[in-house]
């Protein structure tokens, strides 16, 4: 489940590049529209668009073999204090902070 953006929010053109863990494995990250709307994305998410460097607004991972969701999300957290790091219940989502 992901939230309804501000139209404010959608106007971020800067650069994202969250930091991961050794093991993690990315499970989503640039998404067209129609895949988006597939897999249940809301329409304005993160993950149909780009930054100015062209990369995917918006990362999903999983955690290394082992770790909890929880002890995961709490480390993404601290190592990316500048943007939204949301427990998803089976993966962590990350994107721009509004
Ligand atoms: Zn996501």
């Amino acid at each position: 489940m992901e939230v309804r953006r501000s139209p404010r929010r959608l106007r971020f053109n800067g650069r994202f590049a969250p930091k991961g863990l050794q093991g993690e494995k990315v499970t989503s990250t640039f998404r067209t529209p129609s895949r988006n709307a597939a897999v249940g994305g809301v329409s304005n998410s993160f993950h149909t668009r780009r930054g100015v460097d062209g990369k995917p607004l918006a990362r999903d991972s999983v955690p290394p073999p082992g770790m909890s969701m929880g002890e995961y999300h709490r480390r993404l957290k601290a190592l990316n204090p500048n943007y939204d790091v949301i427990n998803e219940g089976d993966h962590v989502h990350m994107e721009p902070k509004g």
